[in-house]
């Protein structure tokens, strides 16, 4: 089986601005080639704007591309460090996440599921920034406990004293309008 690894020399390489753009033309249709893709990429922006969370730095990729019967196929991790706001007290909350990712590329990809694959290349960026995203916390904490800004005055398990107010229940509204003096 032969196994090409990726050269990161080769005209082929990402593009400096971190696109993951594979040229495939050596590899397409020999089911079983691989080609290794190690190495550290910037994304540029990368986050969650609902989570306040966004990934900081070079993410560590450390893939396989594999030509199969359908397509190609990607299997690996890829390792990123983030930096968010803690949604109860707000200071920065940094961490580590790896994303598992396993796609695959096809000439007719199916939404949602599959990937496109390009005849003489096949750009990866997609499928890689999909698997992080979807790895980064959506309620990061600064920690498991964090009681908020100000737990006496803001507690995060609200006991309200106040009584809930009661909303007239709309299958007794029809006898409110009846009038029982006539
Ligand atoms: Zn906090």
């Amino acid at each position: 089986m032969p196994k090409y690894n990726y050269d990161p020399s080769a005209e082929d390489r990402p593009r400096a601005d971190g696109r993951l753009v594979l040229g495939i033309g050596d590899i397409r249709g020999k089911v079983g080639a691989e080609r290794e893709i190690a190495y550290g990429v910037d994304l540029g922006e990368l986050g969650l704007e609902s989570a306040h969370v966004a990934v900081v730095g070079e993410v560590a990729l450390d893939l396989v591309l594999g030509v199969i019967t359908e397509g190609m196929g990607l299997d690996g991790t890829a390792d990123a460090s983030w930096a968010g706001e803690c949604r109860r007290c707000l200071n920065e909350v940094k961490g580590k996440t790896t994303a598992e990712v396993h796609e695959i590329f096809e000439a007719r990809p199916t939404e949602g599921e599959t990937y496109p694959l390009g005849v003489e290349t096949v750009d990866i960026e997609p499928a890689v920034r999909d698997a992080i995203l979807l790895a980064l916390p959506l309620t990061p904490l600064c920690r498991d406990d964090c009681p908020g800004p100000d737990p006496e005055r803001f507690p995060t398990t609200v006991e309200s004293d106040e009584p809930v107010e009661r909303k007239p229940d709309p299958r007794w509204a029809a006898l409110d309008g009846l009038n029982f003096d006539e």
